[in-house]
């Protein structure tokens, strides 16, 4: 059918994508940010003829078309341009890209959580009018996943039936076409584009799922190493529960301010209903939202990330994702969200203002998100916003454009 898609990244997920897609009759390039990820992935997919996926049931190889590190090259003649990397890398991949993007192109984050909408404005500036460009992000990935030998075996470990994206602008008939784009590319996975993009924003999923049950955790901890790594969710208690059905609430009350305001969020879940809806089957006990994360099997097992120290005994470790990527592109930007809707926020200030010293940034200062560190995140402040009018239509006062 010749649709071209540029995936963005290399990780685990980058590796599935590039499989999949290309057996399912895409053009894919791959586009890296760093030269010497490119080589190394180009040397061994040239060398074994392709990255083969291996689900549970199956086996398949796709051979992608383009491997590269040149932004030109990678991205001059994609249809559709996809980055599935970690948040904090969408800003300086879209500032590689922008100069080479095509007429009509759609540009997506997936999953695209902490305003991707908002950076990709502020990087894109007048581009996304002059060459009629879409942004769209995704609620989750589809993918549980990872790459076994790097860039030629990657394992499928599960697949989601249906992911919700969103775009911008939210036309029917644009998220028809991108909804069908998405789902022929994927081999079990429905997309539905609909709804306002800060639909992903305000997704209650890791930003609160790891920073609350980091703090639920740890929050108490005095500071003496522990004999092992407590297990990450099977460990949720009432009182980790409470704290993310705080914070699944105080999103709940940002997002009825914004449909006032005319965003369509319809589509938006608290925590407790989006855990349901996509792994109802594997949790045994559904009745409470503690309850939901300690009994789910598709959680079984994870730890705490945590750091070993003498003696054989371990002290947790914050500087991991958990908090690096889902403060900045996470909880600080929901404050921010919600501090602009004009909703009080206790349990998000209580959890971002423990987690923000672990990793030494400053978001949340003198009970408004102004801190030094918001000029790396994707915080609304950053960008000028003080209405929820901006937020539904993705109105930036202090473009960098
Ligand atoms: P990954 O860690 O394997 O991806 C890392 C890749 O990101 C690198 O290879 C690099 O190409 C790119 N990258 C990192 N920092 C960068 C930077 N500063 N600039 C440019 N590029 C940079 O991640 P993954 O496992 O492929 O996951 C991708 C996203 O999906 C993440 O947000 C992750 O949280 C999410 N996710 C992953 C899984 C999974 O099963 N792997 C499941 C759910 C969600």
């Amino acid at each position: 059918e010749g649709i071209t898609i540029t995936v963005c990244g290399g990780g685990n997920a980058a590796h599935i994508a590039a499989g999949m897609f290309a057996k399912n009759g895409a053009n894919v390039n791959l586009f890296f940010s760093f030269e010497d990820e490119a080589k190394r992935f180009k040397e061994a997919c040239d060398k074994a003829g392709g990255v083969t996926v291996t689900t549970k049931t199956t086996s398949y190889t796709g051979q992608p078309k383009v491997i590269t590190a040149d932004p030109k090259t990678a991205i001059e003649g994609a249809d559709l341009i996809l980055l599935i990397v970690p948040a904090f890398a969408h800003e300086p991949i879209l500032k590689q890209i922008a100069p080479f993007l095509k007429k009509g192109a759609f540009v997506g984050a997936i999953p695209g959580p902490g305003a991707f909408d908002l950076i990709a404005i502020n990087v894109l500036g007048d581009l996304i009018k002059e060459r009629d460009i879409t942004l769209f992000a995704g609620t989750s990935l589809p993918w549980a996943c990872r790459f076994d030998e790097y860039g030629c075996k990657a394992s499928l470990l599960g697949e989601k039936k249906r992911v919700d994206i969103n775009a911008r602008p939210n036309e029917p008939e644009r998220n028809a076409l991108l909804g069908d784009k998405m789902s022929r590319l994927h081999d079990l996975t429905d997309f539905q584009c609909k709804g306002n993009m800060l639909t992903s924003a305000l997704w209650p999923t890791n930003c609160i799922i790891h920073t609350g049950i980091s703090y639920g955790i740890w929050h108490d901890w005095d500071g003496e190493p522990v004999a092992e790594a407590p297990l990450f969710y099977q460990n949720c208690n009432d009182f980790t529960g409470s704290v993310l059905d705080g914070l699944s609430n105080e999103i709940g009350q940002a997002v009825e301010v914004l449909k006032k305001a005319g965003a369509d969020l319809a589509g938006w879940q608290p925590i407790d209903v989006y855990l349901l809806d996509v792994y109802g089957d594997v949790i045994s006990d559904h009745s409470s939202t503690a309850q939901i994360f300690a009994t789910n099997d598709a959680f079984r097992g994870l730890k705490a990330p945590v750091t070993e120290v003498e003696g054989g005994k371990f002290v947790p470790n914050f500087r991991t994702r958990y908090l690096t990527e889902d403060l900045p592109h996470g909880l600080a930007v929901l404050r921010g969200v919600a501090e602009i809707c004009g909703v009080e926020t206790p349990m998000m200030d209580k959890v971002l203002l423990w987690a923000q010293p672990k990793i030494e940034k400053e978001y949340l200062v003198d009970g408004k998100i102004q801190g030094k560190d918001i000029a790396q995140s994707g915080c609304p402040q950053r960008f000028g916003i003080t209405t929820p009018e901006q937020l539904v239509n993705g109105d930036i006062p202090n473009s960098a454009n």
